[in-house]
């Protein structure tokens, strides 16, 4: 497959662009220079940016009723101009704002209650929109607390129909991209052409390309705005669903990998080496693993495990089972503090053996870094641990059999692509302890098959959570310097600052001195922050672990790897602006020795959002649960480095949302790439430009044709 030239920014759903299609919006009817700059700003710079530009909402005016006509209660939209406004003061403090409305045929007041900000909202003669039910009182009709909408002094919108909303620009006014939009559409729907074979569309009940984008922007019910909607949704999941297959056939296909099998004698001799029993669910993805790694082609997996839940032992029987065959095996984790972390459990494991370990960081210096590159590519080392800088141009391996990709969601999937050898392939494990929803693992994820690790090894600590406010906070610090003088550990983690490490450093400091000055007077504490050099993160966490500080004040440095079983208190300040999943990974810091955890969340939620966060969190240490749960209120945006990953964002679809269609395309796709592997034949040529437009680079979709 080659790569198209078609690089529309709508490359979801424009066809194959004929030349009008690629016409520039300054010289398309209803435009002209001026709006063409303000439509730029929106991104859309051609006749097909402007056909695809979809409406962000709807206002649906089809049922709008004459205020001659309104029932006492019932359910009802209403549109008039504004007679009056009024706003008094009914004594204690409460308000009471209306505005009078007028139609043809009637009037109705809009009526709200200590609200009083509404004032400042209605103008007379605007054009305003209520939606609510009608109470017959003592001045005529009142709606108490409807829903508005006020038109533009512009606004064309009449009732009688469905109004498509657009989003705007400062500059731009609705009925203007409405007028663009409506003004092109018929030479638009006469320039498209379809990407599907008609009995495709037939078989999957999807409207053709014309009818649906006509419908999507002026839709003529609520029903055709459905169907025109499904035919677009169902457009995008479905190139996103064939862009994977093909890949995965691809990688079937051309990738080969050293078949490295789990015989029983091998089998044995690793087990010899793990000091404690495997879990059964340890054992389940142990023998998933040693399934694929017996394969030709490359293993893909996902290995989803919450914090704790024993994922390094089986990355080590991975990797062992690798160099039992004389294969290398390279594990890297986000962070230097992670990778050392690593090889000291690994060297552990290997006491006595043959096997040769080395760590590979960018903490390095000159010579030794040489060394370790030297002897990979000598084949002198069999197990490098290590952080993204093994994934450095001048790192190359004698004969790489297996990558393990540690907390993958601090990655992104993007770099997993990039360690490649010539001759074969190696086999991928990606771990991650931010377990994904399904529909991510299916789309973002969706060349990966993904294992779960669903219990814990045994006599895990619990870990109590607390959201103290006020008075409480003191109790806590009471609590944790009891703790502490009973001899265990603790974490405090500052606010999380836009990721600027200059200001993250800083605010360590402030707490760092407000803590000293105060509820941690007298104990040891030290600072952790990225500002500091590597040398120095690590002399404190070595003191940390050997007990030498009662007490590390850090930035979410913190977040993976640390493990120091003494550690049971986690304090986080400014709880309200982690996201769950980093609530949930600071938590697993403690409660992982021979000691109950505690963490406390000091928190100022300002929505209503963050406080069903941090309730959920304080609810449950489900991993699982709080993902989901993290997953329905944000959604997949910053969510398992899928702003990372490397794939185009959706458009229409929405993951949360659309998970049927996004089954029903993934069945389809997965059929339609058996049937025609490489999307070869004529009638399926748009489809595959459209594939190839959207995700050719992103997945690395090589010429299978
Ligand atoms: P994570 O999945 O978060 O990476 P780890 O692999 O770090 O978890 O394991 C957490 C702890 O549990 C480690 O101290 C590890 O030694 C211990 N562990 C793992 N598997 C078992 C097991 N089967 N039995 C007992 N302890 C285990
Ligand atoms: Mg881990």
């Amino acid at each position: 497959m080659t790569s198209s030239s078609s690089t529309t920014p709508s490359q979801t759903s424009a066809q194959s662009p004929s030349d009008w299609l690629l016409t520039p919006v300054h010289f398309l009817k209803g435009v002209g220079p001026e709006r063409a700059e303000l439509l730029a700003r929106l991104g859309i710079r051609t006749a097909a940016d402007l056909l695809f530009f979809f409406p962000r909402d709807y206002e649906d005016l089809t049922s709008i009723a004459n205020m001659a006509e309104l029932q006492e209660g019932v359910l009802t939209s209403v549109l008039g101009t504004v007679l009056d406004v009024d706003g008094r003061n009914t004594g204690h403090g409460k308000t009471v704002v209306s505005v009078l409305l007028e139609d043809a045929t009637g009037r109705i007041r809009g009526v709200w209650f200590n609200q009083p900000f509404w004032i400042e909202r209605f103008r007379a003669d605007q054009r305003v929109l209520l939606s609510g039910k009608p109470q017959w009182g003592r001045y005529g009709w009142e709606m108490v607390h409807p829903r508005v909408t006020i038109l533009e002094a512009d606004d064309e919108t009449t009732a009688g129909r469905i109004w498509p909303v657009y989003s705007l620009t400062e500059g731009l006014r609705q009925y203007e991209v409405r007028r663009a939009v409506e003004s092109n559409l018929a030479p638009g729907v006469a320039a498209l052409e379809e990407a599907f074979p008609t009995e495709f569309l037939a078989g999957h009940n999807l409207w053709p390309i014309e009818r649906a984008l006509r419908e999507i922007h002026f839709p003529s019910s609520l029903e055709a705005l459905e169907a025109a909607r499904r035919r677009f949704i169902y457009q995008e999941l479905f190139v996103l669903q064939l862009a994977l297959s093909v890949r995965r056939q691809q990688q079937q296909l051309s990738e080969r990998a050293p078949s490295l099998e789990a015989t029983t004698k091998i089998d044995a001799r690793i087990r010899r080496r793990f000091p404690f029993e495997l879990t059964a669910g340890q054992q389940q993805v142990i023998d998933e693993i040693a399934v694929d790694m017996a394969q030709t082609h490359p293993m893909n997996r996902l290995l989803q495990g919450d914090v704790g839940s024993g994922k390094t032992i089986v990355a080590g029987y991975a990797m062992l089972l690798t160099v039992a065959h004389g294969h290398q095996a390279a594990i890297m984790a986000p962070t230097e503090i992670l990778a050392r972390q690593h090889l000291a459990t690994f060297n552990d494991l290997l006491s006595a053996s043959h096997v040769r370990i080395a760590l590979l960081t960018g903490a390095l210096t000159g010579s030794e870094r040489e060394h370790v590159v030297q002897q990979l590519a000598a084949g002198s080392i069999d197990i490098v641990v290590g952080t993204h800088a093994v994934l450095s141009e001048d790192v190359q391996f004698a004969k790489l059999g297996l990558v393990v990709i540690d907390e993958q969601h601090k990655f992104g999937v993007r770099q997993r692509a990039r360690l490649k050898q010539s001759g074969l392939d190696p086999h991928y494990l990606v771990m991650t302890a931010t377990p994904i929803p399904r529909t991510v693992a299916m789309t973002v994820f969706g060349d990966l098959t993904v294992s779960t690790l669903r219990d814990h090894p045994p006599g895990r600590q619990a870990i109590h959570t607390y959201l103290p406010t006020g008075s409480e906070r003191q109790k806590w610090w009471d609590f944790v310097c009891r703790k502490l003088c009973e001899g265990r550990q603790g974490y405090i983690v500052a606010p999380l600052i836009d990721e600027v490490d200059d200001a993250s450093a800083s605010s360590v400091q402030t707490l760092s001195a407000d803590l000293a000055a105060g509820p941690l007077a007298g104990f040891r504490t030290e600072m952790l922050h990225g500002r500091m050099p590597v040398a120095e993160r690590h002399e404190v966490i070595d003191s940390f672990r050997r007990h030498e500080l009662d007490a590390l004040i850090a930035t979410t440095v913190i977040e993976v790897g640390v493990d120091v079983p003494n550690a049971t208190l986690m304090t986080i300040y400014g709880g309200e602006r982690f996201g769950l999943s980093q609530l949930h990974q600071l938590r697993g810091r403690v409660g992982r020795g021979a000691f109950p955890g505690y963490c406390a969340v000091f928190a100022e939620p300002g929505s209503d959002e963050a406080q069903e966060r941090l309730t959920a969190f304080v609810g449950t240490t489900d991993g699982f649960e709080l993902a989901e749960l993290d997953f329905k209120l944000r959604g997949p945006g910053d969510l398992f480095g899928t702003r990372q990953h490397g794939l185009p964002p959706l458009r229409i679809a929405d993951l949360r949302r659309d998970t049927e269609t996004l089954l029903e395309t993934r069945t389809a796709a997965q059929e339609f790439v058996a049937d025609d592997p490489g999307l070869a034949k004529p009638e399926h040529a748009r489809l595959r430009r459209l594939v190839l437009a959207r995700y050719g680079t992103a997945l690395d979709l090589a010429d299978v044709g």
